[in-house]
């Protein structure tokens, strides 16, 4: 921003953004004019001519030159804390191609991380060389004394070294954990301080903005979370909307407070309760109502049933809370669909989060009930597997985001971070390009632009202006001045500046 007159960052609560290009995400036209803002707030979108003040208050003014602005993006399902913390503690073990390779990165960080427990997260047996779990007598090879915990990249499955078995008292030949298994050996994991939480907070959202994001639906582990984030928020360092999903088992604390879905402000909000319903189809725990193609002793695991969705559905309501379920195979959004039918009446449909394995009915009983679902394009060029996994015909019901759009479906797109990285760009390519080459369920770019912005928003009952309208919230992102919408799928957008609540940052390259 060369020619800009004034400094974006100040604090004069008047801006007059000039000369800028931006995108509508309702109808994907491009407007040229200006925008004006008041503190966190869009007054007007067009011409208002060039006042130095308004109302006696001084108006300053930053000349975009012909720039294009996208809408502010949200992240609308991502464990923000716990990438934070990947970030800063664990090792990234996203990937790597063998069982040495992965030795090695563990190596590297163990030495560089002094202290007791060696922590990897990220790696996927089916891109291993072996197309295999490493086993625990691999780990104890290297790591003979220090707990060893591998977190393969969906979070549903553990492989644990002898001297972590010992730690949190187990015993297991291979050392592979899955599902509610995993627990025992997670809880032996010394938690991290508050302080270092706060650090981990702060690192991602950083990584945020970096990848263009200026919201974010979080999924929240611990309660150190929440005060982390509140500790950022008071010392006026958010610099990203948070929508928080607490889990389900907080429901007596919610109960006793009296806090509903609601409670909080414009950045850090109180949104919803998540319940599982099933696992992943990576970890083969998806709950399928037919056995997986490439297993056919095994239809993955329904976590909670029809009737007990229904009772943790109507709980929520009675506390004037909304739902956030988990269900990636078609069983498991069989069920939420069959609670969500007899809950209809007392309260907000819950949302799916994942909703991967759909059939065309089921997408047109969503829409009936009016159930969003948070999905994470960027799974289709992961989990390439996906149609051996499913078998022929099952495979065309995996990611159908035209068939749920076309249903009424609100679609928010997410990342499931750290599961994917928090990229705008790639999540908008998984929409648009699909790696499957199953273009029928791809979304045109203004389409995927609505899933960022104001069907994000619908997922959790939020009604805002629309993006540029007055009264809605100054967040959008500066793109480098030959930028055309629609963006190129298969590069990097130029982002330039990354606008929250008025606040011009620039976007950080290192974290
Ligand atoms: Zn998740």
């Amino acid at each position: 921003m060369a020619s800009a007159t004034g400094s974006p960052g100040s604090k004069a609560s008047l801006r007059l953004w000039k000369n800028a290009r931006r995108v509508d995400p309702a109808t994907g036209a491009v407007r040229s004019g200006s925008l004006l803002t008041w503190g966190d707030r869009i007054v007007s979108a067009g011409e208002v001519g060039d006042p130095k003040d308004l109302l006696g208050l001084p108006v300053e003014a930053v000349d975009l030159d012909g720039r294009l602005l996208l809408p502010g993006l949200t992240d609308a399902h991502c464990h923000l804390v716990r990438y934070g913390l990947d970030l800063t503690r664990t090792a990234d073990l996203t990937g790597v191609a063998s069982i040495e390779e992965m030795l090695h990165r563990l190596q590297v960080h163990a030495a560089r991380t002094p202290g007791d427990w060696v922590i990897g997260r990220g790696f996927d047996q089916d891109r291993l060389r072996e197309r295999r779990f490493p086993r625990r007598d691999e780990l104890d090879a290297r790591f003979p004394d220090r707990p060893v915990l591998l977190h393969r990249i969906c979070c549903h499955a553990v492989v644990a070294n002898r001297a972590a078995l010992d730690r949190a008292r187990l015993t297991s030949a291979d050392g592979l954990f899955t599902e509610d298994a995993m627990a025992l050996l997670l809880s032996a994991v010394p938690a991290p301080s508050l302080e270092e939480t706060v650090h981990a907070a702060r690192t991602a959202i950083r990584a945020y903005h970096r990848g263009g994001f200026t919201a974010a639906h979080v999924l929240i582990g611990h309660p150190d979370e929440v005060r982390a984030l509140q500790i950022l928020r008071q010392q006026g360092e958010m610099g990203l909307r948070l929508r928080l999903i607490l889990p389900y088992s907080w429901i007596d604390s919610m109960e006793a407070l009296g806090v509903s879905s609601g409670f909080g402000d414009d950045m850090l909000r109180i949104a919803a309760l998540k319940s599982f319903a099933d696992g992943s189809l990576g970890a083969r725990t998806a709950a399928l109502r037919t056995p997986y193609a490439d297993d056919p002793e095994n239809a993955g695991l329904l976590l909670l049933s029809a009737e007990e969705l229904v009772e943790r559905i109507r709980r929520a309501h009675r506390a004037g809370l909304r739902s956030a379920l988990h269900a990636i195979g078609d069983a498991a959004v069989e069920a939420v669909l069959l609670a969500a039918e007899r809950t209809q009446d007392d309260g907000p449909p819950p949302r799916i989060e994942h909703a991967s394995v759909v059939d065309p009915d089921q997408a047109a009983r969503m829409g009936r009930l009016g159930i969003a679902a948070a999905v994470q394009p960027q799974f289709i060029a992961s989990d390439f597997w996906t149609p051996e996994r499913l078998g022929p015909e099952r495979s065309a019901w995996a990611y159908p985001f035209r068939t749920l759009k076309d249903a009424g479906v609100a679609l928010a797109a997410s990342t499931d971070c750290p599961v994917e990285l928090p990229e705008a760009a790639a999540v908008f390519k998984g929409f648009i390009s699909r790696s499957d080459k199953r273009l029928s369920e791809s979304l045109a770019p203004t389409e995927a632009l609505r899933a960022f912005t104001l069907d994000a928003e619908r997922s959790l009952g939020e009604e805002f202006p629309a993006p540029w309208e007055t009264g809605a919230r100054a967040d959008f992102l500066v793109l480098s001045k030959d930028t055309e919408w629609p963006l190129p799928v298969d590069s990097p957008w130029p982002m330039e500046r990354i606008v929250v609540g008025g606040t011009a940052r620039s976007v950080p390259q290192e974290l």
